[in-house]
C-alpha cells in the first residue's frame, strides 16, 4: 500500500488509496464527476497519507501556474520549417511533376511490348517489308505484318511523347 494508511484503506465512501491517487489530478483540475469528487474529498479528509500526496500535487500545479508564460520567439516558425527536410521535398518537385495519367505510365504497356527485342524485332519486320516493297515485290498481305512490326515502337514512342507533353503542360501550369 506504499505507506498509505492501511486503516483508511476503505475510508470515505469506499475509495481506496490507489484509486484516490489516480483521481487526484482530475480532482485538482476540477474535472472530476461530482459524486467521485466528493468521494475523493471524503477520503482526503480521513487519510493523511493521501492528503500529503494531494498537497504535494497541488504545490506542483501552483508552481507550474506561477511560471511566466513564454511567447514563442519571432523566428519560431522559420526554425521549425528549416528543421523539416523541405529541401528534399522541393528537390523531388520534378518527379512529382512527371506524374502522368495511367495510360501514359510505362507500366501501362505490357513489358514484352516495351522490351527492346520486341521493338527492334518489329522494326526489322517493318524494314524487311519496306525493302520488299522498294524492290517492287511487295503485295497487299505484307502490309499487315509491316504495320504490326511498327506498332510496338510506335506505341512506346507515342506514350513517351504523351508523357513529355503532360510534363511540359505541368511545368507551365
Ligand atoms: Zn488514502
Amino acid at each position: 500500500m506504499d505507506g498509505h494508511d492501511q486503516r483508511n484503506h476503505q475510508a470515505g465512501d469506499g475509495l481506496s488509496c490507489p484509486d484516490c491517487c489516480l483521481e487526484l489530478q482530475d480532482y485538482l483540475d476540477g474535472t472530476l464527476e461530482k459524486k467521485r469528487s466528493l468521494s475523493v474529498f471524503l477520503h482526503l479528509r480521513e487519510c493523511e497519507s493521501c492528503r500529503v500526496d494531494h498537497d504535494a500535487l497541488r504545490a506542483v500545479f501552483a508552481g507550474l501556474e506561477a511560471l511566466p508564460a513564454l511567447e514563442a520567439p519571432a523566428d519560431f516558425d522559420d526554425k521549425v520549417l528549416a528543421s523539416v527536410p523541405y529541401a528534399a521535398y522541393q528537390a523531388m518537385a520534378s518527379l512529382r511533376r512527371e506524374r502522368v495519367p495511367v495510360f501514359l505510365e510505362e507500366q501501362f504497356l505490357p513489358a514484352w511490348l516495351r522490351a527492346r527485342a520486341t521493338r527492334l524485332g518489329g522494326l526489322l519486320v517493318t524494314a524487311a517489308v519496306a525493302a520488299v516493297f522498294i524492290a517492287g515485290a511487295g503485295s497487299g498481305w505484307l502490309l499487315a505484318p509491316g504495320a504490326a512490326g511498327l506498332a510496338p515502337e510506335l506505341l512506346c514512342r507515342l506514350q513517351s511523347a504523351g508523357r513529355r507533353l503532360v510534363g511540359l503542360s505541368r511545368a507551365e501550369g
